[in-house]
């Protein structure tokens, strides 16, 4: 499915994250930026070791990356310049502020590309694997936050890469849902 919201295409494909064309390519990380599974373990196998050295000296220097924000490094082998590290919550329950802490990884990673003038990025879905956040609330913060990101801002193409073509369809129907329903 592809929309315009203002100047800015919106897409959203089934597929593998680390094959994508983007200037930047979103990490479903952990605090420790140390890698893990899923998508983290895919993206520095795909980008190779540079992409952890760069991690490291961000530990170094920070002490890793709290929920709900991001850093940045290069995108080493990927096609994609730049790779944003964000941490997503681990669901437990919906009682810690886990919707935002979702809604703050996707603010944050917006805003770091907008500050490094990025034109066009591509985001997983955050949370939603290991740290078992349901798909369906999850897809409606996401969207919902990069629409009303786009109110204020625009790229070329903000992308979403959903997995499975189950995760692409919730994510297809919650963007019908939200866009027949008034802004809020
Ligand atoms: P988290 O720890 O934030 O839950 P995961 O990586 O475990 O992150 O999962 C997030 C989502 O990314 C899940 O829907 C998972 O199926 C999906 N995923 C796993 N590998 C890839 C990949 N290579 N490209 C895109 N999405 C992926």
């Amino acid at each position: 499915m592809e929309t315009m919201v203002g100047k800015t295409k919106l897409s959203l494909v089934q597929g593998d994250i680390t094959q994508q064309d983007t200037e930047a390519i979103v990490n479903a990380a952990n605090t420790g930026l140390l890698g893990g599974s899923g998508v983290d373990g895919a993206i520095h196998r795909a980008g190779g070791s540079e992409i952890l050295e760069e991690c490291k000296a961000i530990r170094a220097k920070q002490g890793g990356c709290p929920t709900g924000q991001a850093v940045i490094t290069t995108g080493g082998r990927l096609k994609a310049r730049y790779v944003i590290h964000t941490v997503g919550p681990v669901w437990s329950g919906g009682g810690k502020r886990e919707e935002e802490l979702l809604k703050g990884a996707y603010d944050s990673s917006l805003t770091l590309a907008k500050e490094r003038d990025i034109r066009s990025i591509a985001f997983p879905s955050i949370s939603t694997g290991a740290y078992r956040f349901p798909i369906e609330p999850a897809a409606r913060i996401a969207l919902s936050t990069v629409r009303d990101f786009l109110r204020g801002h625009s790229f070329s193409e903000v992308r979403f890469v959903l997995f499975s073509e189950k995760d692409l369809q919730v994510y297809e129907d919650c963007w019908k849902e939200l866009s027949s329903t008034q802004a809020d």
